[in-house]
């Protein structure tokens, strides 16, 4: 006997915060939309890990602002609560790295190199003033003046440095469209117990309407509906695709999206994003300063590949060391041992402070089948993909960060896929 079907108005695929937005989106609207989700849980590129002893980190989104508004919403909706993690005025310590920017961003040595987080955006900002064409960030950098050191250290010590292969990969637009998140915005948050939080509370919403380890392997467009197979057959009336672009490239479409939507989806990279993941004694962060991102909690020595991620459970403290891009795609060919071997060197100055543990533990987002990457990363010239990937074929509509406006983000996701479950309803 053949599986049973699945029929549906609305099949969403892909369980991530795109997917869940547009799911509830549809619920409040009465139309019977459900989720395929390939893993066995909920969130995607949210995940929040948690050890034995309940102190947990973030592998993915680790922290939002106060300007996304979306996100907020359903902060407030499902009563979650926001811890700030640092105000976004903290200064930074780039300790080991003596030097200052001069006015025209040049990069002088002979001090030690102390911005604030609200200064350095506005710096970027500036320099990157719109332009009818796009270009990549060091180009950019480099008209307004920025020595080559000034642009190396930029990649290597900033939140510039977390996306994409190198600054000259990276679309200036692309940078703009992501640093305006963080204009009017007064602090950095996360969700107390974990970012998991809010995709834990839209699956509770959602009930018997997710389905879990649901990959959907082919997508069949007929006259008069679309046939999702996965476990089982699905047939709906309309789609939502809310899965990363590296993701969709392993489903199968009959008959094939069209070439231009296929190319696009081909183009955007993904940036690599791996992580390493230490316990250490409560109030170790009040004692190291240096870092980078909003995270003044790094210690010397290893500050560069960092992106900050951690959490303060009573008496541990769970940090974890991210490697974004070039780094990302170094360190994956590390052994574990040896990555973490160099943080912990690093933390020796520390020592009085008490022990600091490996977890054992080495992620990358390459590895997850279902992502294969960190964000989608818009080179130079490709920013108008975002909205080729985002345009319906027939039935099938398409969300996920890279449909952002607010790309590489938790909120951009909510909003994607909101604007997705609208065009479906309205079209
Ligand atoms: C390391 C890292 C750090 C980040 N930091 C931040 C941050 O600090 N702040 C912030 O706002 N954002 C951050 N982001 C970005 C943010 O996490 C993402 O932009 C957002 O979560 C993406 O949501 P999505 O729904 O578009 O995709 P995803 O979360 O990737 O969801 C897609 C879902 O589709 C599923 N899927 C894939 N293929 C199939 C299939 N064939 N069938 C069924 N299901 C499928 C996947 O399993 C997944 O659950 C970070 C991301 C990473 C990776």
């Amino acid at each position: 006997m053949s599986n049973p079907s699945i029929s549906c108005d609305v099949a969403i695929v892909g369980g991530g915060l795109a997917g869940l937005a547009a799911a509830d989106f549809l619920k409040e609207k009465g139309i019977d939309a459900k989720i395929f989700e390939a893993q066995g849980v909920a969130g995607g590129r949210v995940f929040t890990n948690r050890n034995s002893s309940g102190a947990h980190c973030e592998i993915g989104a680790f922290s939002f602002t106060d300007a996304e508004k979306t996100l907020w919403k359903y902060i407030h909706r499902f009563s979650l609560e926001a811890v700030a993690q640092s105000p976004i005025d903290r200064e930074f310590h780039f300790n080991g790295i003596t030097g200052h920017f001069s006015d025209k961003g040049d990069f002088l040595e002979g001090e030690e190199v102390h911005i604030k987080l609200k200064d350095l955006l506005p710096f970027y900002l500036g320099r990157m003033e719109k332009r009818g064409e796009d270009e990549s960030v060091a180009s950019s950098l480099q008209r307004a003046g920025a020595s080559e050191k000034a642009i190396q250290w930029l990649q290597e010590n900033t939140i510039i440095g977390l996306l994409g292969d190198s600054l000259e990969k990276v679309s200036l637009l692309f940078m703009r469209q992501f640093l305006a998140q963080y204009e009017g915005s007064n602090a950095t948050y996360s969700l107390r117990g974990g970012n998991d939080g809010l995709s834990k509370a839209l699956v509770t919403h959602l009930k018997e309407r997710v389905y879990f380890n649901f990959p959907i392997l082919k997508i069949v467009r007929t006259a008069s509906s679309i046939i999702l197979e996965g476990n089982q057959r699905v047939f709906a009336r309309k789609a939502i695709i809310a899965v990363p672009l590296a993701a969709l490239k392993q489903i199968e479409f009959s008959p094939p999206l069209p070439k231009e939507k296929q190319e696009a989806i081909s183009t955007v990279p993904y940036t690599a994003c791996s992580q390493v993941r230490f316990i250490g004694p409560a109030g170790i962060f009040k004692e190291i300063r240096g870092g980078v991102f909003a995270s003044t909690d790094h210690p010397p020595g290893w500050y560069r590949d960092q992106t900050s991620s951690q959490a303060k459970q009573d008496q541990a403290t769970v940090f974890s060391m991210s490697f974004t891009g070039p780094e990302a795609r170094k360190k994956q060919g590390v052994p574990d041992k040896e990555s973490a071997q160099e943080v912990l060197d690093g933390l020796k100055p520390f020592a009085h402070l008490g022990q600091v543990k490996w977890e054992d533990h080495f992620f990358s987002w390459n590895e997850v089948k279902w992502v294969q990457g960190g964000y989608a990363c818009y080179p130079p010239g490709k920013l108008p993909l975002q909205k080729i990937l985002e345009v319906p074929v027939e039935e099938l509509h398409f969300a996920g960060e890279h449909t952002s406006e607010k790309p590489a983000s938790m909120n951009g996701a909510l909003e994607s896929g909101i604007r997705a479950a609208q065009e479906c309803i309205t079209k």
